[in-house]
């Protein structure tokens, strides 16, 4: 374990306010470990530029520069938080024999990397940050996330609850994710399904350091939306079921209607053909829309389309990283 060669991969889009502060805390915290014989002196810090539009790129070049064991790689325009991570893991897992993901704004507490390290050093090969309290997030932020991770596990996604994507992977479980091939990428997803050793630490969710969330609510849906229909079919099951209490309903109404013809009093009914329409026609596209989502992602994961293009790579030669 000693000799295993750590890499925090740091996915970063449009961080220019908090790079300092978590270069910082992050080259401090392997330090430590290394100090520490946890890991080897090789290990380093991995930057994934995801398209920032500031001078993020520009500040990873000066952390690459003073720093031995710093590097970056960066993607050629912006492609999302789990492309960009996907993107550093598949690096580290070439580099190095653990890869933990950490995001750049530094709410995980990167005290639990000693604890994930160890957990690694008993044989464990995926270790789950897990959020023990989110009082720093905001009360919308904490409902909506909360309530999205209830929402996922009732439709059939296996995710760990209050786990974002502060992990600990081994390499043998990257080399098992390197076969996933989908499009819409949801790690959090995926890792549980991986199947093996695991465990979790957990730790104190804390304020954004510096700058802005790049969540943006609308973000936040359309991921949301994604971790469900990337994984689960029991969106197309429920509509099923409502078809056939939809058609078990229209009977009710027909039987209804014949009697009143049967007795003589027409033309009324009129407001209830009129709800039913409405009704029936409410149901079926909302079934189609559902129907249609799946469609859509069939048709995107069918053209196999690379996630990503790493345009520009920032790594030291090995030889100079053992002299340092
Ligand atoms: N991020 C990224 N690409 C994006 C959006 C976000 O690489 O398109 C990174 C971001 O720099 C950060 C991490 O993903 O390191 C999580 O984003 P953020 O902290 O803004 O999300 P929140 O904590 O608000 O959910
Ligand atoms: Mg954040």
């Amino acid at each position: 374990m000693k000799n295993d060669i750590l890499a925090i991969v740091v996915p970063c889009y449009n961080e220019q306010e908090v790079l300092d502060k978590t270069n910082h805390v992050l080259l401090e915290t392997l330090n430590d470990l290394k100090e520490k014989e946890k890991i080897s002196r090789k290990s380093f810090l991995l930057y994934v530029n995801d398209g920032s539009k500031d001078r993020t790129w520009e500040l990873i070049r000066g952390k690459y520069e003073e720093d031995p064991y710093v590097r970056g790689i960066s993607l050629a325009g912006n492609k999302g938080h789990q492309n960009a991570l996907y993107a550093g893991l598949m690096y580290a897992r070439e580099k190095a024999d653990i890869a933990i993901s950490i995001d750049a704004d530094l709410q995980d507490d990167v005290s639990a990397i000693e604890e994930m390290v160890d957990k690694y050093g008993e044989g464990y090969d995926i270790v789950y940050g897990v959020r023990s309290s989110r009082e720093k997030d905001s009360f919308f932020k904490k409902t909506t996330a909360q309530g999205f991770y209830k929402l996922m596990n009732s439709l059939g996604t296996k995710t760990v609850y209050n786990h974002a994507d502060f992990r600990l992977m081994s390499k043998r479980t990257l080399d098992e994710l390197s076969l996933y091939g989908e499009t819409h990428l949801f790690l959090r997803g995926i890792a549980p399904e991986l199947g093996f050793r695991s465990t979790s630490v957990s730790y104190a969710r804390k304020e954004r350091e510096a700058g802005e969330s790049k969540y943006p609510f609308k973000k936040m849906v359309s991921f949301a939306f994604d971790g469900i229909t990337s994984f689960s079919v029991k969106p197309l099951t429920l509509i099923l079921f409502l078809g056939i209490a939809a058609i078990i309903f229209s009977f009710v109404i027909i039987i209804y209607a014949l009697v009143r013809h049967f007795t003589g009093a027409t033309v009324t009914g009129w407001t209830s053909m009129f709800a039913s329409i409405w009704f029936i026609g409410g149901v079926q596209l909302a079934a189609i829309g559902v129907v249609g989502q799946y469609v859509g992602k069939t048709f995107i994961e069918t053209k196999k389309r690379p996630r990503y293009y790493i345009s520009e790579v920032l790594e030291h030669n090995e030889n100079q990283e053992t002299e340092n």
